[in-house]
C-alpha cells in the first residue's frame, strides 16, 4: 500500500517540480541557497536510467529558466550504477556536459557502503573532467573516511560532510554519537584548512558551534564555507545564520518516490515522527 503524500510533506517539497518551485523561491528570498533532489534510488534497467538522466537534464534547464538559486543532487544508483559502472559514468558525464555548458553544479550524494568505493572513483573521474561543476559527499561515521578525507582534500574536492544516514555494521562504521561527532570535527577541520569551500551538513548544534568557533579562531572567513540542512528542519536556525552572514543551503527533495528518504528521516530522530503528525493535523 502506498502512503498518501500528506505524510511526507513535512520533509518533501512536492511530488513534482512545479510544487517544489514556490518553496525554493521562498528560501531564496530569505537568502538561503538550495539543492534540489529528484527523489529515487536503485534503478535496475537502462530505459529507466536513461529516462532519469533526461529528467535531471530537464531539471537543470528548468532551474535556469525559473531563475532559481539552486544546484542539484543526484544518486548514481538512479543513473545505472547497479547495471554497469562505465554506463553510469557515461550517464553522469552526459549530465555534467549540460551543467558545464550552463555553469551549474551537480553533487553526487553518498549512498550505502556497497557504493562508497565506486562513487568516490566516479567522482574523481568527473572532477578531473568537469572541475568546479561537480562535488560529492563523505560520511563521517565510516572508518574508511579517515583515509578518504585527506585524499580528497589533497585534490581540492568540493565535499559535503555529513554523519551518514544508512544503517551500517560496526566493522564499517562508528555506532555511537560522541565518536561520530569527534570524527566529524576532525574531518571538518581538514576540509576547512585544505579545500576551497567545504559544506558542513548537519542539524547538530554541537557541530555547528564547533565549526563556527574553529573558523573564527583560525581566522577563516564566514564566506569560505557553507552550512547545509534538510528541507523542513530548523528553518529558523538557517535564517538566523544567514542574518549572521553565514552561507546556508537547504537540500530540497521532491518527487513521487519519497518513501525511502522519508523513512530515513523518521529513523534518525524520534522527534521527526512528531513533526510529521503535527504537520498532518495543521491541514
Ligand atoms: C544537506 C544534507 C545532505 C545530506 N546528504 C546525505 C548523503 O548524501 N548521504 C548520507 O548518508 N546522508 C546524508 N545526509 C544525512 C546525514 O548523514 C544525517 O543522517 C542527518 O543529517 C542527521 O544527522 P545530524 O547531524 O543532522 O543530526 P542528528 O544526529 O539527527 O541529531 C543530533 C542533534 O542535533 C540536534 N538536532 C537534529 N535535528 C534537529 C532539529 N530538527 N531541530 C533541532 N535540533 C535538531 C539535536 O540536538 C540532536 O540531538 C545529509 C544531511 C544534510 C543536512
Amino acid at each position: 500500500m502506498k502512503l498518501p503524500f500528506i505524510f511526507a510533506k513535512r520533509f518533501v517539497a512536492g511530488e513534482d517540480f512545479g510544487q517544489a518551485v514556490p518553496k525554493v523561491s521562498a528560501l531564496n528570498e530569505k537568502g538561503i541557497k538550495v539543492t534540489l533532489d529528484l527523489l529515487g534510488e536503485n534503478v535496475t534497467d537502462r530505459k529507466t536510467a536513461d529516462h532519469t538522466v533526461d529528467e535531471y537534464i530537464e531539471l537543470l534547464h528548468r532551474i535556469k529558466d525559473a531563475g532559481l538559486d539552486s544546484s542539484i543532487s543526484i544518486k548514481l544508483t538512479m543513473m545505472g550504477l547497479d547495471i554497469d559502472t562505465n554506463y553510469c559514468r557515461d550517464n553522469l558525464f552526459r549530465l555534467l556536459d549540460v551543467a558545464k555548458e550552463q555553469d551549474q553544479f551537480i553533487r553526487i550524494d553518498m549512498e550505502g557502503t556497497d557504493y562508497t568505493d565506486v562513487t568516490i572513483s566516479l567522482f574523481k573521474d568527473a572532477f578531473k573532467a568537469y572541475g568546479k561543476h561537480v562535488g560529492t559527499v563523505i560520511q563521517a561515521y565510516l572508518h574508511r573516511t579517515k583515509a578518504d578525507i585527506p585524499d580528497l582534500a589533497e585534490i581540492g574536492a568540493d565535499i559535503r560532510l555529513c554523519k551518514g544516514a544508512y544503517k551500517e555494521p560496526e566493522r564499517l562504521a562508528l555506532q555511537n554519537m560522541p565518536a561520530i561527532r569527534e570524527a566529524y570535527k576532525e574531518y571538518a577541520a581538514t576540509l576547512i584548512n585544505k579545500t576551497p569551500f567545504p559544506r558542513i551538513a548537519t542539524h547538530d548544534d554541537e557541530l555547528i558551534n564547533w565549526v563556527k568557533d574553529f573558523a573564527e579562531s583560525n581566522k577563516i572567513g564566514k564566506s569560505r564555507f557553507e552550512f547545509q540542512m534538510l528541507y523542513g528542519l530548523r528553518q529558523e536556525t538557517c535564517e538566523a545564520m544567514v542574518q549572521d552572514s553565514y552561507n546556508v543551503r537547504v537540500y530540497v527533495p521532491y518527487g513521487t518516490m519519497w518513501f525511502p528518504y522519508f523513512s530515513r528521516r523518521l529513523a534518525e530522530r524520534k522527534e521527526n515522527i512528531w513533526f510529521v503528525l503535527s504537520t498532518m493535523f495543521k491541514n
